[in-house]
């Protein structure tokens, strides 16, 4: 008997007779002799229209009753799935997050999660009862209900998965969405993509960050750090889906498994600043007060002076630029530019650690193409161009096609399932420890 996470998204239980197939599937496991948790979304824009509500009631909700409005979306949806799963004769019972065990910090709105209690887990699992658990929510030290960010369903899933040592057990976390898999492109942007059978937990995360949507990019790093087997599958439809595990040999054959586009970024730029020691620190304290994420940074230096750009949100260059001036001010001299309508495209693969060639034959592709680069950034396992938004999407195809992504069987071809569990790290008792977890968090 093997213990499966189950966790279901908004689409997959927006309407009755959605929930009425999630429960039918989840049946299916209870049936086959497996302990089953089941994690569920808000139906279908649920929580859109809770922040829309609050928007008509106010413009500036605190973040506090913000949390506690949005977490009522999932609380609809277990009761419903909970109600389904008695219909069939299956014995559920509905819990919220904190129910559930799940405590986090006090940051509403983007709460990170700091430990799992399974006992209420266990109790219902032991009396014969499947639990479903709201996604997206916990509580905190002092009692007060958070959310974890926007698709933070996922996460919660994949920390019930750790918690509950589904690997150890012969399972996995079964993300069940409406997209039958992680494509090696978004097929809505590549038709030419094709379904990867197996990534790797290093590659999923950076495609996630990268611009791919299909998993939340904090339940890719706690599924790496507790070895949890993520297995994204389309609610609706039998197939195999994509299997997010450990790197395996074969996979260091390939040098890129997907490409990735991050539409609609602005880029900020400090020219001719004295490069004094301290003044990158200064700048980028400035941007991280204003509550900024930053993309990628990048310096250039002729003798005393250098120029630091860095990309951004779209959405953020206005409070950017309140912030970058400041700074500037305090620098003395130098000019501030900014530039928009920017994207960014990027591929993907841990076998770039293992090949040489990959950035030449991505440049190359995207010079033959005429598309000019204004940016270049790499890791380990990326490399990514800055360009025009109006080349972006031709771009990503080009490079597509220009690793072979485009040719079916490019990408390991290993079946779903052969390494499904890894070796999973211990977890202290049934708690996830609050700075291993923590230490999981991008936010
Ligand atoms: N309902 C939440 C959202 O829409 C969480 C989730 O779906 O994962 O962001
Ligand atoms: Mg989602």
């Amino acid at each position: 008997m093997a213990v499966f996470v189950q966790k279901f998204g908004g689409t997959s239980v927006g309407d009755p007779q959605r929930i009425a197939r999630c429960a039918a599937r989840v049946q299916q496991r209870v049936r086959d002799g497996h302990s089953v948790v089941v994690v569920v979304s808000a139906m279908g824009h649920t929580t859109d229209e809770l922040i829309g509500l609050a928007g008509r009631v106010t413009d500036s909700p605190s973040r506090r009753e913000l949390d506690m409005l949005m977490a009522t979306g999932e609380q609809v949806s277990v009761a419903l799935v909970a109600m389904a799963l008695e219909r069939l004769g299956v014995p559920a019972a509905s819990l919220t997050g904190g129910q559930a065990g799940i405590t986090t910090d006090g940051a509403f709105g983007r709460a990170r999660v700091m430990g799992v209690d399974r006992s209420r887990l266990d109790a219902e699992l032991a009396a014969g009862r499947v639990p479903v658990v709201c996604g997206f929510q916990g509580i905190s030290r002092d009692g007060e209900i958070t959310t974890l960010g926007r698709g933070g369903s996922d996460t919660t899933a994949v920390a019930l998965a750790a918690a509950l040592r589904v690997a150890e057990q012969g399972g996995c976390c079964e993300i069940f969405t409406d997209v039958d898999g992680v494509y090696t492109a978004d097929p809505r942007l590549v038709p030419s993509a094709s379904k990867l059978s197996r990534i790797s937990y290093e590659e999923m995360l950076e495609l996630a960050l990268l611009g791919a949507q299909v998993m939340h990019p904090r339940a890719v790093l706690f599924g790496e750090r507790y070895g949890v087997p993520i297995h994204v599958r389309h609610s609706q439809r039998p197939d195999e889906g994509t299997l997010i595990c450990r790197e395996t040999p074969e996979m260091e054959e390939v040098m890129v498994v997907g490409a990735a586009l991050k539409p609609d970024l602005g880029r900020v730029s400090l020219r001719r600043i004295p490069n004094n020691p301290g003044v990158q620190g200064m700048l980028f304290e400035a941007v991280a007060k204003a509550g900024i994420m930053v993309d990628d940074i990048m310096q250039t230096e002729f003798g005393e002076i250098a120029s630091i750009s860095f990309t951004v949100d779209h959405g953020d260059l206005a409070d950017v630029k309140i912030a970058a001036s400041q700074v500037l001010d305090r620098v003395g001299t130098g000019e501030l530019a900014i530039e928009i309508g920017l994207a960014k495209i990027s591929v993907v693969g841990t076998g770039m650690k293992s090949h040489v060639g990959v950035a030449s034959r991505m440049f190359t592709a995207l010079g033959a193409a005429g598309i000019p680069i204004h940016n270049i950034t790499t890791s380990e396992i990326k490399i990514s161009c800055i360009l025009g938004k109006e080349h972006a999407q031709r771009a990503l195809g080009i490079a597509h096609e220009a690793f072979g992504l485009d040719r079916p069987g490019a990408s390991v071809g290993t079946s779903v399932g052969a390494s499904a569990a890894g070796a999973q790290p211990a977890l202290a008792g049934a708690v996830i420890g609050g700075t291993a977890a923590s230490a999981t968090t991008i936010a």
